[in-house]
């Protein structure tokens, strides 16, 4: 099987909201958002070691009393064609499984969905869905993709499946009509997370670094005002 875990935190509190899990990066994206803290795993994966799966299973086995499941990360989980047979190896562990994604490969989620594989889904919407801001907000130059990104936003609100939407809200890349824009375009969804730009951590553009995020207020401020049409609409 052609998986392999790059970087793992052991116990996390924060990537599911009410679950204790195992958060696990895969390398590689075929997103460039300038705004990501994750450059080195997409750029240069071969500087991170390879971290063997027998050392991730004994791990979940033995803490089975309290880890709940795995968060999938990355990177992009679903560039990778065998992670339903992963997903199935760590169901069978009887663990529950929540995945990460930035959208791009709809018939990799259909397939994970009509299997049960997956638990709980977090799409990333990187900007409104229109092409000129879709791709100054993922780097990308191929329209195809950001009409994939559509077509899992429309598997994931027509799923059973919880689930939540995000976008991460970066000054340069995003207006309030912006964020208002994407909320109209999931009306009814069942969640929906503004994440505050933290220019804290190395971007993968290095200039979004010198960029000053928007206060705490605003973005509390528009996740009120994207209630309009999600009513779960959080921020963070
Ligand atoms: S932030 Fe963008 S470039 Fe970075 S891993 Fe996520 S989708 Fe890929």
């Amino acid at each position: 099987m052609n998986i392999t875990i790059k970087q793992m935190i052991e116990t996390s509190l924060i990537d599911w909201e009410g679950k204790i899990v195992s958060t696990l990066y895969l390398p590689l994206c075929n997103f460039m958002c300038p705004f990501c803290y994750n450059g080195e795993l997409i750029l240069r994966p071969d500087n991170f070691k390879n971290i063997p799966q027998k050392e991730i299973d004994s791990y979940l086995l033995e803490r089975k009393d309290f880890i709940d499941g795995i968060c999938m990360s990355g990177g992009e989980p679903t560039l990778y064609p065998d992670l339903p047979v992963y997903f199935k190896g760590i169901k069978d562990k009887g663990f529950l499984i929540k995945l990460d994604t930035n959208g791009t490969n709809p018939k990799l989620l259909k397939n994970l969905l009509d299997f049960g594989l997956v638990d709980y889904i977090a799409l990333d919407i990187k900007s409104s869905l229109d092409f000129g801001n879709y791709s100054k907000a993922a780097g990308i130059i191929d329209k195809m993709m950001m009409e994939k990104v559509k077509n899992s936003i429309e598997l994931i609100i027509n799923s059973k499946i919880d689930y939540e939407f995000r976008t991460t809200v970066v000054p340069l890349l995003h207006s309030d009509e912006t964020i208002m824009e994407i909320a109209r375009y999931i009306a009814g969804a069942k969640k929906y997370v503004l994440q505050n730009f933290s220019p804290l951590e190395k971007t993968l553009d290095p200039s979004f670094q010198k960029i000053k995020p928007y206060s705490d207020e605003k973005i509390q401020n528009l996740s009120e005002k994207a209630k309009k049409y999600v009513p779960n609409c959080c921020w963070r």
